[in-house]
């Protein structure tokens, strides 16, 4: 059975798009004079992100009935458009580049409007080159990315130099690689649209806004880095996450007491004890000390204190979340439910994930794939069609 908007529904859909098509190459007006002097006209759609049937271009990610017409699942297009992101399966548009459209149109109009939002940004395109990369690709974010490939592709290094438009430290280890990498950050704020560079020159990182050379990076946004890292054994579990998340030990404890809150978190409480961190897990009752949690659950733990410090930073500021090496630690239920999540959008933030699986669960997101031939960074998409034609 198609899951159709109400009336009601598509009408605030339209509105919220201020009567504009959300697709970012396009922003037509849906509606104007009508043919006769006392009519008006629409060429608008409101179109379902997961699809109103079964069958549908980009499945129905799970949703109930009741979901797939919620507003929610709504995204308001012309026409014409609404054709083309259905072209394929939808193949090329996934649920998260079309979220992403949807967050950006809204945002424009709420700008334009002069009125509040409660999304402060959007990330919108990051051209990247040098170091292991060939030649020059753009990536454009959708509201949840997959950065996808072997080690030694360049993820990481793309992760670090997105975390270093505001780290210097972050972009050292990638100074003396050949030829040097340089980054351009496309974003969308609240004054206006900024483009920020940050480049090698002989030696020296240096930023340009707009094109200009630039002392520092005046923009206003937040970069929350996840990584990793192997730390040494006598640091305490706050200050082990604290590093992950790149934040200092007193910021982690003030985080522990609202991690819990995250929507869908996967931890139930938790206290700092003296130098140890309890935290009960949903599923587990019991509170337990960091220290004996196994691999997985502490880095759940983890990537719980990230998503808190972007969900308070999203309040106030463009925040991008960047989670290096994602899901290598989980099993496929934390990693579904993980990514069921992020793609969300009750977080007001986007997210950058970092995977090494090729047979990754993260269905309706923006996936690019690094390395393939000699270097270089490829919607996914693309390569769908590529092996396909060759089959
Ligand atoms: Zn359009």
């Amino acid at each position: 059975m198609r899951a159709n908007f109400s009336k009601p529904v598509a009408a605030v859909a339209a509105a919220r798009a201020g009567y504009r098509c959300s697709h970012p190459d396009c922003g037509k007006t849906t509606i104007g004079p009508g043919a006769a002097r006392n009519e008006s006209a629409s060429i608008g759609v409101a179109a379902h992100i997961y699809s109103a049937a079964p069958q549908g271009p980009r499945g129905q990610g799970g949703l109930s009935g009741a979901q797939l017409r919620d507003l929610s699942n709504a995204i308001w297009l012309c026409q014409s458009c609404s054709r083309i992101v259905d072209a394929n399966r939808g193949d090329k548009y996934p649920p998260a580049v079309l979220l992403g459209y949807r967050d950006l149109r809204e945002f424009k109009t709420s700008c334009e409007m002069g009125d509040v939002s409660d999304l402060q940004g959007w990330f919108d395109e990051i051209v990247v080159g040098g170091a292991m990369l060939s030649g020059e690709s753009s990536i454009r974010l959708g509201k949840a990315t997959v950065f996808r490939g072997r080690n030694d592709s360049g993820k990481t290094m793309v992760c670090d130099w997105i975390a270093g438009t505001q780290s210097r430290e972050r972009l050292a280890r990638w100074r003396d690689s050949e030829p040097p990498p340089h980054l351009v950050l496309r974003m969308l704020h609240r004054a206006g649209v900024s483009e920020l560079g940050v480049a090698v020159r002989e030696g020296t990182i240096v930023y340009t806004l707009d094109g200009a050379s630039a002392p520092l990076n005046p923009l206003d946004y937040r970069i929350v880095y996840l990584r990793s890292t192997a730390t040494s054994m006598e640091e305490t579990a706050l200050d082990r996450i604290a590093h992950a998340v790149g934040i200092d030990y007193d910021t982690a404890a003030g985080l522990s007491s609202v991690i819990a809150q995250n929507p869908g978190s996967f931890v139930t409480g938790a206290r700092v004890e003296g130098d140890d961190l309890h935290v009960g897990l949903s599923g587990n009752g019991d509170m337990l000390p960091f220290s004996r949690l196994s691999g997985g659950e502490s880095w759940l733990v983890t990537i719980e204190f990230a998503l808190a410090l972007a969900v308070a930073e999203a309040l106030y500021r463009p925040t991008l979340l960047v989670i290096d090496n994602a899901v290598g630690s989980l099993d496929r239920v934390a990693t579904e439910r993980l990514v069921a999540r992020l793609s969300t959008p009750e977080f007001r933030f986007q997210t950058i994930v970092v995977a090494t699986d090729q047979e990754s669960p993260f269905f309706g997101w923006q996936l690019y794939d690094f390395g393939g031939t000699r270097g270089t960074i490829v919607p996914a998409y693309e390569n769908a069609q590529i092996s396909g034609n060759g089959s």
